[in-house]
């Protein structure tokens, strides 16, 4: 589904990801972690063409991202991005946030994008808020409103940011209950968290970034139980 094939990145003159290589097949969960820095963000934000790469190549469902004449607009249609910041449009109601991608990128009737809103808000357990404004809802609830904007394009794989990292604790927990849901409903998902707990439960693999390198890439039960690098088996034993 993701093929991320030996990919370096510079900003100026700083490189920031050096020659990483993985692969997210399809219905997988993948977890990137690493220490502040190590370049999860600037990874994930390539794979919908958010970051430009100088080297290597990116193909997402066979297109390739950086190919001249892809279509980015449709590719990201398809790539669900949800962020540390929920980032909802303020101004617009949760159900006007949840239509406005639905009818302008892909055309859906307005009634037709108000039911899908509507059903998808049901899903993530919102649907009592359909016309607040997102400045009325806690951040557990708005994160749940972001995810369900990016399923309401209907996605072939959802990519997430330290979806939690911003959220009261008490609220970490609903967000990660709807992204469990969706990792066991078969969503193919790239996910970077220090969520360990949700790792071991829903991830396939474990990709562990250190300075701009995947310093190791494995089985959640192999990542876990026998990290082969030291750095993975330092950044475990600060976090577990
Ligand atoms: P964190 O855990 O703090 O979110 P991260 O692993 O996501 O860190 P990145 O945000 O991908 O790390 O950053 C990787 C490196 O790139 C860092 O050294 C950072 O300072 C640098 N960097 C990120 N964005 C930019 C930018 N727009 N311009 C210059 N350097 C940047
Ligand atoms: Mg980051």
């Amino acid at each position: 589904m993701i093929a991320i094939d030996n990919i370096s990145k510079w900003y100026g003159p700083v490189q920031v990801l050096n020659g990483c290589t993985t692969q997210v097949t399809k219905g997988e969960v993948v977890v990137v972690c690493g220490p502040s820095g190590s370049g999860k963000s600037t990874l994930i934000k390539t794979v919908n063409a958010l970051e430009p790469i100088q080297k290597g190549a990116i193909t997402v469902d066979g297109i390739g991202v950086q190919a001249k004449g892809t279509n980015l607009p449709k590719l990201r249609a398809r790539v669900g991005m949800v962020f540390q910041h929920f980032e909802l449009f303020p101004h617009l109601s949760i159900i006007d946030n949840l239509m406005l991608g639905q009818c302008k990128v892909l055309g859906r009737a307005k009634d037709d994008a108000h039911d899908r809103g509507l059903k998808l808000l049901g899903r993530v357990g919102l649907s009592a808020h359909s016309h607040k404004y997102p400045g009325q809802l806690s951040g557990g609830q708005q994160q749940r409103v972001a995810i369900a904007r990016a399923l309401s394009m209907n996605p072939i794989v959802m990519l997430f940011d330290e979806p939690t990292s911003a959220l009261d604790p008490e609220m970490v927990g609903e967000v990660l209950d709807v992204m469990i849901e969706l990792a066991r409903e078969g969503m193919t998902m790239m996910v970077v968290t220090h969520e360990m707990g949700f790792a071991r439960k829903v991830a396939n693999r474990v990709v562990f970034m250190d300075r701009g390198e995947i310093v190791e890439d494995a089985t959640k039960d192999d990542f876990f139980d026998k990290p082969r690098s030291e750095r993975a088996q330092t950044f475990l034993s600060k976090i577990l």
